[in-house]
């Protein structure tokens, strides 16, 4: 008997937007019931069809490039937050991107005096105003100033008093949530995150900076967080899709998981199968390597998403490889299985757009924004 997904072309990338909506529901409540505006991060979605079903309408949202922040806001998303340190010959087409939005606009990061230095300067020539946050670093150690150190006071002073530039707040990630192996200790980094961009926001109005926004976030953390006293919004967005990291994690369910790569079983040896997605079609994440339900690089579920205990071990560019231990779900040449992604924000970087199911009929495409331009 047909399947509804024996139509779709393999490998390609599956969105369930009843689990999307779901999904996107949860963490509005949450957000709210803190207290909190939620400024979703479109970093892993990458969709204007997603955006419009988790975003409020004319709602603050962060993107991860300059490319999704042009994208937004064409498509009418008047206040972006681009949340990286951008250098600062960057400077010009984000102002660009700013002065087309009819509203808050784009914001991006700065964490470095030079940097917001050489960005007002080619702003100046152009005449261009960009607005920017501080980024603080809670603790992961990526980018963002110390929240005790003497950068934060004086990128705060030159930014307040430069014509070209808009301070828009503080803002972290508390991306050391990852490391973390139960909710307690997310718990702990989430209680950091908000100690420390709310301790660099009063330090910056203590010095009489003016210091609107204080903005703290990831999935892990904004899950399992309770208390966001001094901070203004939260900034999830894998919470969107999910992924097997997350379910380790404990900050969605098995049955949350939005987004599976459909794929043909290729060729069937003793012991073993291929199917035809392999490292681009599932990427080469092995963020769970190690752990005890280590899925390698994707884990194998049939069409309806029943769970086959089978998992992707190897791949090579066009080919996955399952290993089928004694007592494995025979797989036939030509059936077609869904893998479910250790890390969805990279897995699903590969594929131009989703195929989206409606109560697990296809039901059209969404086009994703990928790449940089
Ligand atoms: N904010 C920043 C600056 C990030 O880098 C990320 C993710 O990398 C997020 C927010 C969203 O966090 P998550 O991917 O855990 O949802």
């Amino acid at each position: 008997m047909m399947h509804p997904l024996d139509d779709l072309p393999t490998p390609s990338l599956l969105l369930d937007i009843d689990r999307l909506e779901a999904n996107g529901e949860r963490m509005r409540q949450r957000a709210c019931q803190a207290g909190v505006r939620l400024r979703p991060h479109l970093k892993t979605l990458k969709s204007v069809d997603a955006a419009r079903r988790v975003v409020d309408a004319g709602g603050a949202i962060t993107v991860s490039t300059l490319t999704e922040a042009a994208h937004f806001a064409g498509h009418g998303f008047r206040d972006i937050v681009c949340a990286v340190c951008l250098p600062a010959d960057k400077a010009a087409r984000a102002a660009q991107v700013h002065r087309s939005i009819d509203g808050p606009g784009l914001a991006t990061l700065v964490d470095s005096l030079p940097v917001a230095q050489a960005m007002a300067d080619r702003l100046r020539t152009l005449d261009a105003v960009l607005p920017l946050w501080i980024e603080v670093d809670c603790g992961e150690h990526r980018t963002g100033v110390d929240p005790d150190g003497d950068e934060l006071l004086a990128l705060g002073r030159f930014l307040a008093g430069c014509p070209q530039t808009e301070l828009r707040g503080v803002l972290t990630h508390g991306g050391q949530s990852y490391r973390c192996r139960d909710a307690e200790a997310v718990r702990a980094v989430a209680a950091q995150e908000r100690d420390a961009v709310v301790h660099a926001a009063q330090r910056l109005r203590a010095a009489g900076i003016d210091c609107p926004g204080v903005s703290a976030g990831s999935t892990p953390t904004a899950v399992h967080g309770t208390d966001w006293t001094g901070v203004t919004e939260l900034r999830p967005g894998v919470y969107m899709a999910g992924d097997l990291f997350q379910i380790q994690m404990r900050s969605l369910a098995r049955e949350d998981l939005a987004v599976s790569v459909l794929a043909s079983v290729i060729s069937v040896k003793p012991g073993r199968a291929v199917i035809d997605a392999g490292g681009l079609a599932l990427s080469k994440d092995r963020s769970l390597m190690g752990l005890p339900d280590d899925p390698g690089f994707g884990a194998l579920s049939d069409l309806d998403g029943r769970p086959l205990g089978l998992q992707v071990a190897g791949v090579h560019q066009e080919h996955g490889e399952v290993p089928l231990p004694p007592g494995a779900p025979a797989l036939q040449p030509g059936q077609r299985v869904r893998v479910w992604p250790v890390h969805v924000c990279m897995t699903a970087a590969a594929h131009g757009h989703y195929h989206v199911l409606r109560d697990g009929r296809p039901v059209g495409t969404w086009p994703r924004v990928n790449g940089w331009d």
